[in-house]
């Protein structure tokens, strides 16, 4: 069968492997037909040859970890034949730690998990693959146009499930807040909290592209200003861009009693002069949180599925700018233009 695949570390090694062998039994009880996998950084990082590691003994890598697929068998009865399903992208690590211990895998402490399409385990840009029950998230059939939307929104799940948590530490009741970047994390992001009733602002640089109409079509507010100039304080932020200076800014503004969490993946090696005294001081006085977020839980998962059937279709739809078939395989992953989310489609 055809499968997208790289060699880690080798630069420009992108390609479309025509007799890749079918997945084996030990990959899990539940056979797979592919339908869609969604492109994002961390792909272009492992195309680049920053990032990506083969599963033991293996050279080459299968590339994807934002999957769709339609079930083909499952023994288990977990789900029926023609079910849609994604597989979870982290595994927990072989220690455990006490967190993969107890399946928490998103919280790993030894960095020693393995993630489909990523590190060390083989990604789900092929024709077919396996996944045991427990890493097999089940969706409405209905969902098929924009499923491969899961794994992103398990992300931003995760990121309010424990926004929520922090919240709860004291009465909270939160009103407004910001999302800095409007890729699709932050536009995901703001969807999420849209359906949480909250007043949803979203700063992005861009003033073109399909970007401000895909913020007002939630019924939140655009902003193209610095965050500094915005005329409020936030409750909530959640940082999607990774960006040093947006990061401290958005830290320095969220209000009392505010919750930052952060998302983005900065690439380090830039210094910034700033006063880290005053924002120590801030963050103390007004009983601040600052907050990482990375990957999610099963538990987040199911929370994203839920999410995603709740949504509008249409809008879910418009995060999709370009569908590419598999046997332009190369064209999916070229970057540049107004693209929000790419995915590769693999013909029935
Ligand atoms: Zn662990």
């Amino acid at each position: 069968m055809r499968a997208v695949t790289v060699t880690p570390g080798v630069a420009d090694s992108l390609q479309l492997t025509e007799d890749w062998p079918e997945p084996a039994a030990e990959e899990g009880a539940i056979l797979v037909q592919a339908l869609a996998v969604g492109i994002c950084g961390t792909d272009q990082e492992i195309i680049a040859g920053h990032y990506g590691e083969a599963p033991p003994g293996q050279e080459r890598l299968v590339l994807g970890h934002e999957s769709l697929g339609r079930v083909l068998e499952d023994p288990t009865g977990t789900l029926q034949p023609g079910d849609l399903v994604a597989g979870v992208v982290r595994h927990p690590d072989p220690v455990p730690c006490r967190n993969c211990a107890v399946d928490q895998w998103d919280m790993c402490r030894n960095g020693r998990y393995t993630e489909h399409g990523i590190k060390g385990l083989p990604g789900f840009a092929r024709e077919r693959w396996r996944v045991q029950p427990k890493f097999a998230v089940g969706m409405d059939r209905a969902l098929a146009p924009v499923g491969v939307l899961l794994e992103p929104t398990s992300v931003v799940a995760k990121a309010w499930d424990h926004i929520e948590r922090i919240g709860r530490r004291a009465e909270w009741k939160p009103e407004s807040v910001l999302v800095t970047g409007a890729g699709p994390i932050g536009l995901l992001a703001a969807l999420l909290a849209t359906q949480r009733g909250l007043s949803v602002h979203v700063l992005d640089r861009n003033t073109t592209g399909p970007k401000p109409e895909l913020v007002r079509a939630l019924g939140a507010t655009y902003h193209t200003t610095t965050v500094d100039e915005l005329d409020f304080e936030p409750d909530v932020v959640v940082e999607c861009t990774g960006a040093p200076v947006v990061v401290i800014a958005a830290m320095c503004k969220v209000g009392p009693t505010g919750i930052v969490c952060l998302t983005g993946v900065s690439s380090g090696g830039r210094s910034l002069d700033f006063d880290a005294g005053a924002l120590n001081r801030a963050l103390v006085l007004e009983n601040n949180v600052v907050f990482g977020s990375v990957n999610a839980g099963r538990r987040h998962w199911d929370l994203a599925a839920a999410a995603l059937t709740q949504a509008d279709q249409a809008w879910l739809d418009s995060l999709i700018t370009r569908r590419v078939p598999l046997s332009s395989y190369a064209e999916a992953y070229s970057t540049g233009g107004e693209d929000i989310k790419v995915v590769l489609e693999f013909e029935p």
